[in-house]
């Protein structure tokens, strides 16, 4: 772990928690960095690009199912998710989500080390992971967030960028405007749903998608949207 000196971002609310795992990791040559809220923690995420995070499930603004989420839109940086409760569908959901491993409190330093250094390692064989999506139309760089409609680059606001990860990243099932305002929008309070009516038709605009009976953001009267794939 000596080698490269890799940096950790730690997302708990907990002081205690986050104080012995910034003595541990520092004591094990990893830069920490910490984030006591979800949203800040993303925020840190975006801005450090570190190398592994730690990540609590129970936070106070968002979760860390919700912050998972966000990191995942973007990343396939190693995720070591903290849980206070071990049950089977929390590890399954975890881990379907994209967390690369989970730890259930209170563990042991070993325990920690371990985990950490396994998913380094896999982070380093995975390094020409394609992460990308691509259904012939679309092709999303999420790693550098780059979109292209039919081989044409798209300029979209973050906001905008979000929305179409989300609704591409959940092809084919429907995302209500609340689930949507959660995962896309950096400050979700208070927005009203009207607000993603607005924002799906100024991406649909910019991609060049007019809706339509063949449109792959698909409004589901009542529900919400779909992303579907026009080309298959
Ligand atoms: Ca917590």
């Amino acid at each position: 772990m000596r080698e490269g000196h890799n940096s950790v971002l730690i997302i708990e609310d907990e002081a205690d928690i986050r104080q012995l795992l910034r003595t541990l990791l520092e004591r094990e040559g990893y830069a920490v960095s910490e984030a006591i809220e979800g949203r800040d923690g993303v925020r840190q995420f975006h801005q450090s690009h570190p190398d592994i995070v730690i990540l609590d499930v129970g936070l106070p603004d968002l979760d860390g199912w919700q912050v998972l989420e966000r990191i995942r839109d973007m990343s396939d940086a190693p995720v070591l998710m903290l849980t206070a409760l071990s049950t089977e569908r929390d590890k399954v959901r975890g881990l379907n989500a994209g967390a690369d491993d989970y730890l259930t409190k209170p563990f042991g330093k070993v325990e920690l080390l371990a985990r950490l250094q396994a998913i380094s390692r896999r982070q380093v064989n995975n390094k020409d992971l394609v992460t990308t999506f691509d259904d012939g139309t679309l092709h999303i760089d999420f790693a550098h967030q780059e979109v292209t409609v039919d081989g044409n680059p798209v300029v979209l606001t973050p906001t905008e960028y979000r929305l179409l990860a989300t609704l591409a990243r959940h092809q084919g099932q429907v995302l209500s405007s609340d689930q949507l305002i959660e995962l896309a929008w950096d400050d979700p309070s208070g927005l009203a749903p009207s607000r993603v009516k607005y924002a799906v038709l100024r991406l649909r605009r910019k991609l060049g998608w007019d809706e339509g009976d063949d449109a792959p953001i698909e409004t589901v009267r009542g529900f919400g949207y779909r992303y579907r794939s026009r080309s298959r």
